[in-house]
């Protein structure tokens, strides 16, 4: 089953991970694609990027919702926290782990920009705050490459599993993702699209009118 997420910029988006650049610190996600048959570097975010949010999303909210999750990310301690939990959490069922003996039946492909467009990047100095206290650091400049506001990429979710439980939490995730941040401190609004089968199995499920929130932008 699969169904296509679309994320837009409402800020000013950084998925940090592009090749190296000279004159900035953090470039954004970018590889090579052929526009008009220019091949040009182009901004994407990458499915693994995407998913890492999509995962630190879940974590948060998972308690709250009477999910489980052991909130570790060391591979050395996965194991034993589950042990206590008397099982792999609901998180790891659904994003996987090192180790796990079956893969994470997510599969994120990369969300592309859309309509096959070139994306235009600027870049900005910012200041690097110290992460708990939000007090800048001493002699902290730091450049950083962005998408323009409103910049849309999407990309298609493959799940490989119909367990109406982890779908739910897969859904929650997608909703608090648009209230969180992602890559640098960055906001984005997303929804879904092509859920029909998703809609289907989750027939008669609470999470039905979560399905229909997110086929709305949220920040219209
Ligand atoms: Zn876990």
């Amino acid at each position: 089953m699969k169904f296509l997420v679309r994320v837009r910029a409402i800020g000013l988006l950084c998925i940090g991970g592009g090749y190296p650049m000279p004159t900035v610190d953090i470039p954004f996600s970018k590889r090579i694609m052929n526009i008009g048959g220019n091949l040009v570097y182009n901004p994407y975010i990458p499915g693994s990027s995407f998913k890492g949010a999509l995962r630190s999303a879940a974590s948060r909210i998972s308690n709250s919702y009477g999910f489980k999750s052991c909130g570790e990310v060391r591979p050395e301690l996965i194991e034993s926290f589950h042990e206590a939990l008397g099982g792999t959490c609901d998180v790891c069922k659904l994003f996987g782990y090192p180790k796990a003996g079956t893969p994470s039946p997510l599969i994120v492909n990369d969300l592309e920009p859309s309509n096959g467009s070139l994306k235009r990047t600027f870049t900005m100095t910012r200041i690097r705050l110290k992460d708990e206290t939000l007090k800048v650091e001493e002699g902290a400049l730091f450049k950083s490459e962005h998408v323009e506001p409103n910049t849309e990429f999407s990309g298609f979710i493959n799940v490989l599993t119909d367990d109406q439980n982890l779908l739910g939490l897969l859904c929650l995730s997608l909703a608090e993702l648009r209230l969180d941040r992602i890559g640098r401190r960055s906001a984005i609004d997303l929804k879904l699209e092509k859920t029909e089968e998703l809609e289907k199995l989750l027939k008669g499920s609470k999470w039905l009118t979560l399905v229909e929130d997110l086929k709305r932008w949220l920040w219209e």
